[in-house]
């Protein structure tokens, strides 16, 4: 009979203002949690995070993610094995081919083992491609190319401006080579059958004009070889996210700025769920409902600073808002369910389980 309790988070490190880095084991469940595992959203879009790291520190992160985060206490590396099974899953539940979109709340190209990961993926029946998301500090040509040959579809670049300071100061760091990622991302299209998306952050009054030339760039280049080449994305503040001082616009604004950009560049800027061959499908059931009261094992800290995280047995992971107990790290406690969204839960702690 499979523990909770044998679960166990390894802490494997520090990352900057004291935060945990935590290994996510095998035999952790995959879904239930936003900062790592697998998320399920009712589509055959799958959401794959193996890590929250990231190497940049943008102005904009609606996640805080980075060298300079304030609002997170713990970060996590996650085992391929929780991930690959709980795909596996999702494919069996849903009985119709599925993308794995490793999205993370870090940049993925942080992960050590994405290369395996992208491979395994894709040696799933009934996973049909495999993209990820990133700015793309850590892309070279060498990476591409091992991407390439564990059978990466499609890579997601977030790029806000060409311009080379500009970019240093977005992505607050003086690290991030705006011409390495160009070079890199034109060799991707150039040499290898990966296809490309480019998806700049309008950030109003900040890279008005430099969304209009990364997307020409990325017109010129080939970007969207098999899906859509370019969208832009609205800035929207986020509770945790950083970016308070900058300008949100509404969406009528937003969709005002886009079609400007559509009949100014010539290019379309709006895509239907069906162009990017995305459809409705059966739901992964959640283990728990709103307002049950189960009995949890916190493994570790949370993601952010006060939070903490725990396993139902092997069903599913839950995010713990402790109230007003003191938590111990590999206790058990009862708790209600306060919050269920798509695979996502959250619990409230009742009492500890001795
Ligand atoms: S926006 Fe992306 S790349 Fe930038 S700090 Fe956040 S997670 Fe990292």
């Amino acid at each position: 009979m499979w523990e909770s309790s044998r679960v166990q988070f390894s802490i494997i490190g520090k990352f900057r203002n004291g935060r945990l880095i935590y290994r996510v084991p095998p035999r952790t469940p995959a879904y239930g949690y936003i900062a790592f595992g697998v998320i399920d959203r009712g589509t055959n879009v799958l959401q794959v995070r193996p890590t929250t790291i990231c190497p940049q520190n943008c102005i904009f992160c609606s996640v805080d993610a980075g060298l300079s985060s304030r609002n997170r206490w713990a970060e996590f590396i996650a085992d391929l094995e929780p991930i690959v099974r709980g795909v596996k899953e999702a494919v069996s539940i849903k009985g119709c081919y599925v993308e794995a979109l490793i999205d993370t709340i870090g940049d993925v190209l942080t992960y050590p083992y994405l290369v395996e990961l992208v491979k395994s993926l894709k040696g799933i029946s009934g996973v049909k491609s495999v993209a990820l998301e990133t700015h793309g500090l850590l892309l070279s040509k060498r990476l591409v190319d091992r991407l390439h040959e564990a059978g990466l579809d499609r890579v997601n670049l977030s790029l806000e401006t060409l311009n080379s300071n500009k970019a240093k100061l977005l992505y607050g760091t003086p690290a991030y080579s705006v011409e390495k990622v160009i070079e890199v991302c034109e060799y991707l299209v150039r040499e290898t059958s990966i296809d490309l998306h480019v998806t700049p952050l309008w950030l109003p009054g900040i890279n008005d004009e430099d969304v209009e030339q990364v997307l020409e760039w990325a017109l010129r280049i080939g970007a969207g070889k098999k899906w859509p080449p370019v969208t832009v994305q609205k800035f929207i503040k986020h509770k945790y996210g950083r970016g308070r001082g900058l300008r949100e616009v509404s969406w009528s604004d937003f969709w005002r700025f886009i079609e400007f950009l559509e009949r100014k560049l010539g290019v379309r800027l709006k895509w239907s769920m069906e162009e990017w061959g995305m459809t409705y499908t059966r739901r992964v059931e959640g283990p728990i409902k709103l307002g049950d009261v189960v009995e949890i094992v916190v493994t570790s800290r949370g993601w952010l600073r006060g939070e903490y995280l725990g396993v139902y047995g092997d069903k599913c992971l839950v995010a713990i808002s402790p109230g007003k107990l003191k938590v111990k790290i590999g206790g058990s406690y009862l708790a209600r369910v306060k919050s269920v969204k798509d695979t996502l839960y959250i619990v409230e702690l009742l009492r500890e389980v001795k």
